[in-house]
């Protein structure tokens, strides 16, 4: 199909283009997802245990070759690593007791969760209109075609799941969702093993942005959480828990 690409707006033959990474869909099959035989998808507020996969012919091969650069980076620092992802290998901890804060070894880990999980927001923002970036849509799409950086107000960050005995998080996968908050909104998604969070809004506390894994900062910091501690990954595990019971996910 000849069309316009969604990304840097040349006329071209259009690819089909996944909402979320086909690779990420086999690791979550491969985990065993949700102790079931395909990983649970939550979308528009419901839980789905499928294979469905969303889909667009929205970039041309140029762009949708960027994205699967970072896709496939992302793949492998995500890899499964014992009862925990392999990125567990390359982070910093500090000797405190709480452990909630970490510094990435390699700066450039942060600058590719930063625009994975930014492209992944914008892809939902144009295939599904989940993620509501209104104004932001725009800029974003500059930033991942590599004509301009993400302004201050954009905030991303990503944590990383503990190993945990109930739960595995690994096999878990959220499609983007947005929250207006009092600070602003807020867009995030699970996959893989992380969380992804994006904040924007002109008055974000000060000091978020120097710690965005997309600002300029020298050392970029992932929080470490338990996955019985993240509201999202536990608003997914009862989506799905209660769509179960209601019977929507025979199959
Ligand atoms: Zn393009």
């Amino acid at each position: 199909m000849i069309g316009i690409c969604a990304l840097c707006k040349a006329t071209s033959s259009l690819q089909n283009s996944h909402l979320v990474p086909k690779w990420a869909y086999r690791r979550a099959l491969s985990l065993g997802g949700n102790n079931a035989n395909a990983p649970v998808l939550v979308s528009k507020g419901n839980a789905v245990l499928s294979n469905k996969q969303t889909t667009k012919k929205l970039l041309c091969s140029a762009c949708e070759q960027r994205f699967s650069t970072v896709e496939n980076y992302i793949a492998k620092i995500t890899k499964p690593d014992n009862s925990r992802i392999k990125l567990f290998q390359d982070i910093t901890r500090p000797n405190t007791p709480k452990y909630v804060l970490a510094s990435l070894n390699r700066n450039d880990d942060g600058n590719l969760m930063a625009y994975f999980a930014a492209s992944v927001m914008w892809r939902s923002c144009v295939m599904t209109g989940q993620c509501k970036l209104g104004p932001y849509q725009h800029i974003f799409q500059q930033y991942l075609s590599g004509q301009a950086p993400l302004p201050p107000e954009v905030v991303i960050s990503a944590c990383l799941f503990e190993a945990s005995p109930q739960l595995d998080p690994r096999g878990w996968i959220s499609e983007p969702t947005s929250l207006k908050t009092q600070l602003g909104w807020l867009h995030g998604f699970l996959m893989t093993g992380l969380g992804f969070r994006c904040w924007i809004g002109k008055t974000l506390p000060h000091g978020w942005s120097q710690v965005s894994l997309s600002s300029n900062s020298q050392t970029k910091y992932v929080s470490v959480i338990k996955p019985e501690e993240c509201a999202d990954f536990l608003a997914a595990a009862e989506v799905a828990e209660a769509a179960k019971q209601r019977g929507r996910l025979a199959a």
